[in-house]
């Protein structure tokens, strides 16, 4: 059966999301809905700007069945997702469906650091589970993960900070994979369906 992984479509970059998925060999399906959420086997939360996605996850009332969701199903939060699934985020603070035990603190990298592209070499545990090498990086008002509790697994990092990290269902990258034609973290995530 083709794995349906959805992609929650209120606003960021979904479409390039949906696209990655595809490439790596799964179904898209966009989340809008609750009865949209029921219909996938797992879910990525895009990057885009995190405020404005809690503001309309409220809005549509998609907030709590999200975190009852996520406590069945596997949840990959890129960027912004990431700090939705965060359990703490300052810089400022903000509420988050604290799935994961990791704290984030927004906009990190500073100015000069906006938007930035890094080569870095991920952990072996990626590398024994996904194959190749190095992975291309690509940072846009990019957080940083502050601290990652013991359950939190660290698949990569940069400058010393985790930069992809696994808890139980769930994965989280602070960079946009599905911006490089490399998808094995999203193949990753669906080993994980
Ligand atoms: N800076 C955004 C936020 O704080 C995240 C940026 C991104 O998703 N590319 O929500």
């Amino acid at each position: 059966m083709t794995l349906r992984v959805g992609v929650l479509a209120l606003q960021g970059d979904f479409d390039a999301h949906c696209r990655a998925v595809e490439r790596a060999g799964a179904a898209a399906r966009l989340v809008r809905t609750a009865a949209e959420l029921d219909a996938v086997d797992g879910l990525i939360l895009p990057g885009g700007e995190s405020t404005t996605m809690l503001t309309l996850l409220r809005e549509e009332r998609l907030f709590e069945p999200l975190r009852e969701f996520g406590r069945r199903r596997p949840i990959f939060g890129t960027c912004a997702g990431a700090i939705l699934l965060a359990r703490e985020v300052s810089h400022p603070q903000q509420e988050s469906l604290e799935l994961m035990d990791i704290a984030v603190e927004r906009n990190a990298y500073g100015r000069q650091l906006n938007s930035h592209v890094a080569r870095i070499q991920p952990e072996e545990e990626f590398l024994r589970r996904t194959g190749g090498g190095e992975l291309e990086t690509v940072f846009i008002r990019a957080p940083v993960i502050r601290r990652a509790g013991e359950a939190v697994k660290v698949l990569a990092r940069y400058r010393g900070d985790p930069v992809l990290v696994e808890q139980g269902l769930h994965l989280a990258a602070t960079f946009h994979p599905e911006l490089t034609e490399d998808n094995r973290v999203h193949r990753l995530f669906l080993a994980k369906l």
